[in-house]
């Protein structure tokens, strides 16, 4: 039995947790109701016909296309960025602070990191402008390709549900 309501699965959505905790609380274990809650939270929200499979962020997920049931990375304003094995980041429009000008723009003047060892990349989608994710790596780090979740897996074993359709390439 789910200890969460809906309302207040579409807070946690609504929120500003982090990815990593929401993944955290929706795979624990006997509380399986509750990823498919979220997702049905996420679905209300957005304006398209695909369904959401997977949340990378709180604004972009990984859909499977209404037509072709192929899996792609899409941002809640509509946006696709790429099929869902690729890295998005390649994709979306990109802002490096690599100057203490740039830096203290966002960041308190001794706050902001040396240039020198630290760069802030900030990616964002080129249709709507949000900030879908930030780096900050040393200058010569190539774009982090984060994850590759193993989605079969996740379904299977962690919230118990039907595996979406995909098709093959
Ligand atoms: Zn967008």
């Amino acid at each position: 039995m789910s200890t969460y309501t809906n309302e207040q699965v579409a807070h946690l959505v609504e929120g500003s947790l982090d990815w990593e905790t929401t993944f955290r609380m929706l795979s624990m274990p006997k509380d399986e109701s509750r990823f498919a809650q979220y997702l049905a939270a996420l679905q209300a929200k957005v304006n398209f016909p695909d369904r959401i499979v997977l949340p990378l962020s709180p604004h972009m997920f990984i859909v499977q296309l209404a037509k072709s049931k192929k899996w792609v990375v899409k941002c809640d304003c509509g946006h696709e960025f790429c099929d869902y094995r690729e890295n998005w980041k390649l994709h979306a429009s990109i802002y490096v602070r690599d100057t203490e000008e740039a830096m203290t723009e966002v960041y308190p003047k001794l706050m902001a990191p040396d240039t020198q060892w630290q760069v802030y990349r900030e990616y964002y989608c080129p249709s709507c402008g949000t900030m879908h994710d930030v780096e900050a790596p040393t200058p010569w780090y190539p774009v982090i390709h984060d994850f590759e979740p193993d989605i079969e897996a996740f379904y299977k074993e962690w919230v118990n549900l039907p595996v979406p359709e995909r098709a093959s390439d």
